[in-house]
């Protein structure tokens, strides 16, 4: 028996092969058997390549690059004092609310404190309630000593505290605080809406 043609079968299907070779393969797949089952399998797999959609089998280039960046890694790993500031960070609205309830619950204990002072029950009692409400005032200052605008609402807050009697500066020195509250949640969230912009389009570009 002759040599196996199993290098000339790829060119056998194709379609390729002329003269002595063309009629060598066909005389060896007559005789042999194992380049018969070699030239069967290839036949079938020529006709399964056949079936398959091309656009579902060959990948384009941009697509093949969009797909490899999708399986790395987002962002290279933070270090620990970066992502230690970034809870800090994330726990600003927490640390917020905390002074909000804060800010509310000594209200509520300086009214109840105002309302037994103005009934003139128990003159101990309010007397040593009432620096709960002092320290409410030096938390409003603290707060609106942080910028122009918020001293301004503090000291607005102030000035009508010392015009507006007992009733009036607990309301007024509340809505001071909510405002000044207020004013920093939303500041915080200007600067989280940045940075969100900013990882977005850097996220875009890398
Ligand atoms: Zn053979």
């Amino acid at each position: 028996m002759n040599e196996h043609v199993t290098p000339w079968l790829n060119a056998y299907h194709d379609g390729e092969l002329r003269g002595r070779r063309l009629q060598q393969v066909k005389e060896h797949l007559a005789l042999c058997a194992t380049c018969r089952a070699e030239s069967e399998s290839l036949q079938t797999l020529a006709a399964l390549l056949q079936d398959a959609p091309v656009a579902e089998t060959l990948t384009p280039p941009d697509r093949f690059v969009a797909q490899v960046g999708l399986r790395l890694p987002r962002r290279p790993t933070q270090p620990a004092w970066k992502s230690a500031l970034e809870t800090g960070w994330r726990l600003v609205p927490v640390g917020l609310l905390g002074a909000w309830a804060f800010v509310q619950a000594v209200f509520i204990v300086s009214g109840v404190a105002l309302r037994a002072l103005q009934m003139g029950l128990g003159g101990d009692a309010a007397a040593q309630l009432l620096p709960a409400s002092q320290q409410a005032l030096s938390l409003t200052e603290l707060l609106s000593s942080s910028g122009a605008s918020l001293s301004d609402v503090g000291q607005t807050a102030l000035r009508l505290l010392g015009d507006g009697g007992p009733l009036g500066w607990g309301v007024m020195l509340n809505l001071a605080s909510l405002a000044v509250i207020g004013l920093l949640y939303w500041s915080w969230l200007a600067s989280w809406w940045a940075r969100r912009q900013h990882h977005s389009e850097s996220g875009r570009t890398a």
